[in-house]
């Protein structure tokens, strides 16, 4: 997250939910006998069990446990057999790890701008396919899902294959599937900010049973150790000494974490949606704020509030409003305005020459973040909300009081 510390008047949105007692002893017994590595045990290590769990949850027959989602955006592109130089799509919102994830893999990232509501623009989407792309990631950045229909519809008619970066959107569905299941590969994170907390990792899922093995064996499955994965054991064959090893594998210790907070996802998402359209109400209740809505396909998994900021003229304003809301007790980024902030794409400067992304760029200078997790309950909700409301009001009131004393 930002460097944006919390203050002690209003809620705290930065602790994790504490890990499930029911892990307890399991990591008990773990640390009792120090098997910590994924490949001691022959079948059923805890990293095999999540994989299996993770799989059944998603409705997919594959799941690779791995380090990280950038791990995971990685082994996607070698996975698919992309070749240095090769071209990859990517919203030009979205976490500096997943253009790095790109550079990592020796691919050019290209950038496709960001409308206001968060989402792919999907007219430079299709001229950015047309004038020629290898792959495209779609980030559904803070959980907001692009237009899954129209990117896959221009994606398979182009036969550019799809990653979906669903970092941020485990539980989101769109027309009733899975995020994460539309691509050919869906990404995870783990990482303590998202919805599954292990500190760290991440989680690969597809269909395809050539990527998966592929994927198996570059994270790190060396020699047959692809045997303790109880799936396609017809491909491995195929590949054995024909790939390099990453090394990007999860250890037990973070899978014996996870396993029990799959069961709480369900209970994280329905909260997360409760607490968020609330706030998102009041918000729009003030005519300084605007929370975008979700597209109609779309069933949102949030934990945390994006909004912009309504007819605040100058950076300057934007700022008062960010201050006043934290001398309240809420911690606002505006992505656009903290110093190298890594989610502005101009702080990227490792990727090469990009398009102007004028669009992009307007909105990450009045879009606003504010955390909300699950567990917040109603009076905290409110004090946000407050908080937000009249912040806006004060820098608001403030200009126009001004604007009469000029004129
Ligand atoms: C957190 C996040 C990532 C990076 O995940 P890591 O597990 O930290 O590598 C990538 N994309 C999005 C949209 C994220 O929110």
């Amino acid at each position: 997250m930002a460097s944006e510390t919390t203050s002690p008047l209003g809620p705290d949105v930065y602790d994790a939910e504490p890990i499930p007692e029911s892990a307890r002893a399991e990591i008990e017994a773990l640390l009792s006998s120090g098997d910590l590595f994924r490949y001691k045990a022959a079948s059923d290590s805890p990293v095999a069990l999540l994989e299996r769990e993770f799989a059944q949850f998603m409705g997919v027959p594959f799941a690779l446990a791995v380090s990280s989602c950038s791990s995971a955006l990685f082994l996607a592109m070698k996975a698919l057999g992309l070749a240095p130089g090769d071209r990859v799509l990517l919203p030009a919102f979205t976490f500096a790890a997943v253009p790095s994830s790109v550079v990592h893999a020796g691919c050019q990232p290209v950038l496709v701008e960001v409308g206001a509501n968060y989402r792919l623009d999907m007219a430079d989407f299709e001229a950015k396919l047309q004038q020629g792309a290898d792959a495209a990631i779609i980030s559904h950045m803070r959980g907001h899902t692009s237009d899954m229909d129209a990117i896959m519809a221009l994606c398979e008619a182009a036969g550019v294959p799809v990653i979906e970066d669903a970092a941020h959107s485990l539980g989101t569905l769109w027309s009733g599937r899975k995020i994460g299941t539309l691509g050919r590969i869906g990404c995870f994170s783990f990482q303590s900010f998202k919805l599954m907390n292990a500190g760290e990792g991440g989680m690969l899922i597809t269909q395809d049973p050539d990527l998966i093995a592929r994927a198996i064996i570059m994270s790190g499955a060396y020699e047959h150790n692809w045997k303790k994965h109880p799936v396609v054991q017809d491909r491995f064959a195929a590949w054995q000494n024909k790939l390099p090893l990453y090394n990007m594998r999860m250890n037990n210790l973070s899978a014996t974490v996870l396993r029990p907070q799959l069961l709480e996802v369900p209970r994280r998402v329905r909260d997360g949606r409760a607490n968020h359209d609330y706030v998102a109400e009041r918000l729009n209740a003030s005519p300084w704020l605007s929370v975008p809505p979700p597209l109609a396909q779309e069933s949102r998994a949030p934990d945390s509030i994006q909004f912009n900021l309504v007819g605040f003229q100058s950076d300057q304003e934007a700022e008062a409003f960010r201050k006043a809301a934290g001398d309240k007790g809420v911690a606002v980024q505006v992505f656009g305005l903290s110093k190298d902030n890594a989610r502005a794409f101009w702080n990227w400067q490792f990727i090469g020459p990009q398009s102007p992304l004028e669009k992009t760029r307007a909105m990450l200078m009045r879009a606003c973040d504010v955390r909300l997790p699950a567990r917040l309950k109603q009076p905290e909700l409110d004090f946000i909300a407050d908080a937000l409301v009249a912040a806006a009001e004060a820098v608001k009131d403030q200009g126009v009081r001004h604007g009469q004393a000029v004129a």
